[in-house]
């Protein structure tokens, strides 16, 4: 098989192996890695029907992640997809409410970002041990909420890797942030900062692209990589659940050969909803893309303009991992709606730093029609929790209502009956508060472990171990800083100068 090579969105990241853009992350001018060609699968979607998951995803894998030997790949996938998680598919479907909820959140975090953090560590460390890095890796990692964790769980005691979290205080889920000040790693920090997402993972990136700290750290014998979605490796990793989601679809005669499906993506930094775009274009048949919305719909407006703007509130909403304003990953579309033009694209992204505003203009805008961007507001999110529960006595999360309820938007607008994956990001556990007081306002004064048993009982489904453990867990990690104090924060837990 001929060598995939990864490249930046800015054209002057160089010609990586896969191996080597892993361990970068961000690329040195700022942009995104990107490989070079997309190639169809070598397997049919009904061979796929009969891989397991990690079968699935090392044939996934093995396509773009080309410089990895075999026995790299299936030892990471082995390690990663195992008994952390609670179903032994990896990934569930279940049929509610007209849709198929794609559960993506059966991992150690009960989040979807699970799926790629499992991975991502392991692959990480093949990647350092081929490329001869002596350096300790550390990663820096911005969080919304569910990232966070999972990357600390990920990582967590993985030798030769540090891993330091920021994440916006005061702005995720009471069992978000127990989740990650408990984390107890030996090589884990966890900072909250006095700001939003977007704020964390702008001060992330300039740390980034500090050539001085870069220096600093290379003498200390350190070396900066990411664990945020715009790491390469996690995003190829999430091409495989939507080849299993169609396998399933295709083998249970939901779908015939070749028909297509919908996926509707509930969307923050537009890792989870490219990952589906890139396995429409490896040959999963896919109708419409549905990328959806909270309150903070920056895409929506995109999608219906062309026109990207962040200059507008920044709402706080009950589904805090998609409180952003910036979705990094949607440059790496921009990219390839320009037709891989890396002068227009820096443009474009030059225009986003410095005014907070770009316009594309009518040929890459001819290019989103496998699109459809639409959004749920506070209430309407509320609503579609309810009615789902009532329709099936199925309890869905926040983040997954949006999604749900959206595709209920565009199914309405359109009468498209195409069979639609609705891609379920994170248990109902994670947020008990805004579920339980959308199905009933009488949870409303419970306190949030009271909110947790009562909704095993009304959902049937047990409570997770991510949970019941945060009953006893001691809090380890107290810092809380200034977003301009970022910077100064990793110098102390690295102990430099
Ligand atoms: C991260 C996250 C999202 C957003 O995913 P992106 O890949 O950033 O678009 C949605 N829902 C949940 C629960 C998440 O944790």
């Amino acid at each position: 098989m001929e060598n995939i090579m990864y490249k930046s969105t800015r054209g002057r990241g160089g010609e990586l192996m896969a191996s080597q853009a892993i361990l970068r992350g961000l690329s040195p001018d700022g942009g995104l890695y990107v490989p070079d060609r997309l190639p169809r699968f070598d397997f049919t979607m009904a061979e796929a029907a009969k891989f397991d998951y990690c079968e699935l995803s090392y044939r996934v894998m093995r396509q773009l992640l080309t410089d990895f030997t075999e026995e790299e790949l299936r030892a990471a996938c082995l390690g990663a997809y195992d008994s952390k998680f609670d179903t032994e598919n990896i990934v569930e479907m279940r049929r509610a409410a007209g849709a198929y909820y794609l559960e993506l959140f059966h991992g150690k975090t009960i989040a979807f970002k699970d799926m790629a953090l499992s991975i991502l560590p392991r692959l990480m460390t093949a990647a350092a041990r081929k490329n001869g890095v002596e350096e300790e890796i550390v990663i820096l990692t911005a969080t919304s909420g569910d990232t966070g964790k999972a990357a600390l769980a990920g990582f967590a005691d993985v030798p030769g890797t540090r891993i330091i979290v920021f994440y916006p205080k005061g702005s995720v889920s009471r069992v978000q942030e127990l989740q990650m000040v408990t984390e107890r790693g030996k090589n884990t920090s966890v900072v909250g900062v006095r700001g939003n997402f977007d704020d964390a993972q702008s001060g992330v990136k300039a740390i980034f692209s500090d050539a001085e700290l870069g220096e600093t750290m290379r003498r200390a014998g350190f070396r900066f990589s990411s664990a945020n979605s715009i790491n390469i490796g996690r995003l190829v990793p999430q091409i495989v659940y939507y080849v299993w989601a169609y396998s399933r679809l295709l083998g249970g005669g939901v779908l015939g050969d070749g028909e297509p499906m919908n996926v509707a993506v509930p969307t923050g930094n537009f890792g989870n909803i490219l990952a589906a775009h890139y396995a429409g274009r490896m040959g999963v048949p896919i109708g419409k893309l549905i990328c959806a919305s909270n309150d903070n719909r920056v895409l929506t407006d995109f999608f219906e303009s062309g026109v990207y703007n962040k200059n507008r509130p920044f709402y706080t909403t009950s589904s805090p991992s998609m409180d952003i304003l910036v979705s990094s990953n949607l440059e790496r579309l921009i990219y390839e709606l320009t037709g891989e033009d890396e002068a227009k694209n820096g443009a474009y992204m030059r225009g986003l730093s410095e005014l907070g505003t770009y316009t594309i203009d009518g040929g890459e805008r001819a290019g989103l029609s496998g699109f459809y961007g639409g959004s749920a507001d506070e209430s309407e999110v509320a609503e579609e929790i309810a009615r789902v529960w009532k329709s099936d006595g199925y309890v869905i999360d926040t983040h997954t209502a949006v999604a749900s309820r959206v595709y209920a938007k565009y199914r309405e607008a359109t009468g498209d009956t195409t069979p639609t994956v609705i891609a379920s990001t994170a248990s109902p556990y994670k947020f008990a508060r805004s579920v339980l007081s959308a199905i009933d306002e009488k949870y409303a004064p419970m306190d949030d472990f009271e909110l947790i048993d009562e909704l095993e009982r009304i959902s049937g489904v047990k409570i997770p171990p991510a949970v019941s453990e945060l009953r006893s867990a001691p809090v380890v990690h107290t810092r809380v800083m200034e977003k301009t104090g970022m910077r100064a924060a990793v110098e102390e837990i690295l102990g430099l100068g």
